[in-house]
């Protein structure tokens, strides 16, 4: 049930609420709510009352109600619900800790979408490219490459993820993959061609699946090219961009993508000739050009540090911007929590630096505990050296001072 429908069925809930075109209001006076003015909610707040008085409160954060919160009617409990925009504020007196819990949660949420909808205006300069996105761990990660039409992730869906034509999947957490049906919805809304989806080859087929139901439920087309591309596997995207999978190390199957440009570069045995003499051995079928790989954009997703020092990941680790993970960041963590849970400690980027060989390094999925604050206090206990290269992602973070 959400504050906005205006379409309510419950008895309970009519008898405590009344709605509004826009928001729900408090009008019948009860112990609960005994203050004069009527009191307007204008987020998702699900409030009912049965009939010995007991109240249950439900706040909707992000996509799921927090669970129920019963408290019986009480002079000791007064519910102060403040009516500015969409900040609400639900305060308990002394004696009650779970509707200021509440209200706590509400706020938390309302900054979490303000600093999401900043998203679409904000792009960081990392070699030439204008990367952006957000990324916060377990919430949702989404980086975005605007010049490659392409998008890393898709925990939820970014506006502007829309219209990225390719899109990498690293594995298949929620916060990873969840805005995969939105994203394929939204390109069919916009009539934009199909895109092309890159996953691990081992959860194909249940990523079909899980499209199909979506067609099913829908009733909708969902277009798309489907490919599951394996670690040692090219894939060209241009004639002048190809992609490759490499391993990562998570707890569930997973893989990294290094996007690389491809240049021709004239042979080393014809170097000396001139312009006419090369011309002639090209027209007579001479391949007088080798191709060059040259890796610009590596994205690992959630790995453990073991990712630096896996032979493997060497593309990824000479790319000119790595898009990597660090999600603790502190002593509160220790390195040994970050590595069960398949995960990287900032410490062990410090620990692992001279395998670092990237012009950018672009740190995403810090957990959500931390304040914007946290994040560049850790960036900068790294070596100098390091720091200096590093970007953090910190779309989605609070300020502790806000
Ligand atoms: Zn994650
Ligand atoms: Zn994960």
């Amino acid at each position: 049930m959400y504050a906005s429908n205006p379409s309510c069925s419950l008895p309970q809930l009519c008898k405590a609420l009344t709605f509004s075109s826009s928001c729900l209001q408090f009008h019948q006076p009860n112990s609960l709510f005994p203050s004069k003015p009527s009191k307007i909610i204008k987020t998702p707040v699900l409030i009912t009352q049965n009939n010995e008085g007991v109240v249950k409160i439900q706040a909707l954060i992000g996509s799921g109600f927090l669970p129920a919160i019963e408290e019986k009617p009480s002079k000791n409990i007064k519910t102060h619900v403040q009516n500015n925009g969409r900040v609400v504020k639900i305060e308990a007196l002394k004696g009650s800790g779970f509707l200021s819990a509440i209200g706590n949660a509400i706020e938390e949420e309302e900054e979490y979408r303000k600093a999401r909808a900043e998203v679409n205006r904000k792009g960081a300069d990392l070699g030439g490219y204008s990367v952006e996105g957000l990324s916060v761990g377990g919430h949702e990660t989404c980086v975005i490459v605007p010049e490659l039409k392409s998008a890393f992730d898709i925990g939820r869906c970014p506006p502007k993820a829309v219209h990225q034509n390719f899109l990498f999947i690293t594995h298949a957490h929620l916060d990873h993959i969840g805005g995969l049906p939105m994203y394929l919805a939204t390109r069919g809304l916009y009539n934009l061609k199909p895109p092309t989806v890159f996953v691990p080859p081992c959860i194909k087929d249940d990523v079909e699946k899980l499209i199909d139901i979506h067609r099913v439920l829908g009733q909708v087309e969902l277009n798309l090219e489907l490919v599951a591309l394996d670690i040692g596997e090219t894939y060209e995207m241009r004639n002048d961009l190809v992609v490759r999978p490499f391993k990562t190390h998570h707890v569930i199957p997973s893989q990294g993508y290094v996007i690389y440009s491809v240049r021709k570069k004239l042979k080393k045995q014809y170097m000396h000739l001139n312009g006419k003499q090369i011309e002639k051995l090209k027209k007579s079928g001479v391949e007088i050009t080798d191709t060059i790989l040259s890796p610009d954009v590596a994205f690992t997703g959630d790995t453990t540090s073991d990712f630096f020092l896996d032979p493997r990941s060497a593309d990824a680790l000479r790319a000119n911007v790595l898009i990597t993970e660090a999600t603790f960041l502190n002593e509160d963590f220790s390195v040994e929590h970050a590595r069960e849970r398949g995960h990287t400690h900032i410490f062990e980027i410090m620990a692992h630096a001279k395998w670092i060989r990237n012009k950018t390094l672009l740190l995403t999925h810090f957990s959500p505990r931390y304040h914007i604050e946290d994040i560049r206090q850790a960036v900068s206990k790294l070596q100098p050296k390091v720091s200096a290269k590093v970007i953090p992602l910190t779309e989605g973070f609070k300020s502790m001072h806000a």
